[in-house]
């Protein structure tokens, strides 16, 4: 079977690590290098999501790509599952992507602004009102 031929029979043995070593590091040089095949792969893990692969665990595995701006804006909301959330953990602080990590400062810095002044604004409301209240 050459380079070129990787079914998806090769990528779920890979996702399995039912392959010998070789067979496997060449699969993970050719997902580094194709993108075609890298969504063929994250494809086969939507399908085998009940076999136990989450979308993260692939991800974390291949380090496939970069989270999306939504996908990030849903990290910062502590609104991801474990597994991508984990990922984009792993993504930002180990693989230390400098796009995404300017990407979150930049979504950090749009979200805190707005709510966090008014939410000063309250709160400083209120400490002045007990303290009229108080007095
Ligand atoms: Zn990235």
């Amino acid at each position: 079977m050459s380079r070129n031929t990787i079914t998806d029979e090769d990528l779920r043995a890979y996702l399995a690590e039912h392959l010998p070593a070789p067979r496997m590091a060449l699969i993970e040089q050719s997902l580094r290098d194709s993108e075609p095949l890298r969504r063929q792969l994250v494809t086969i893990t939507r399908d085998n999501d009940q076999g136990g692969f989450s979308v993260g665990e692939v991800w974390r595995r291949g380090r496939l790509s970069c989270p999306t701006r939504g996908q990030l804006g849903a990290y910062l909301l502590q609104a991801l599952d474990e597994g991508p959330r984990e990922y984009i953990d792993f993504h930002l602080q180990t693989v230390g992507c400098r796009v995404c990590n300017a990407n979150l400062a930049d979504l950090q810095q749009a979200s805190a602004s707005a709510p966090e002044k008014q939410r000063r604004r309250r709160k400083y409301f209120e400490s002045s009102a007990g303290y009229l209240r108080r007095d």
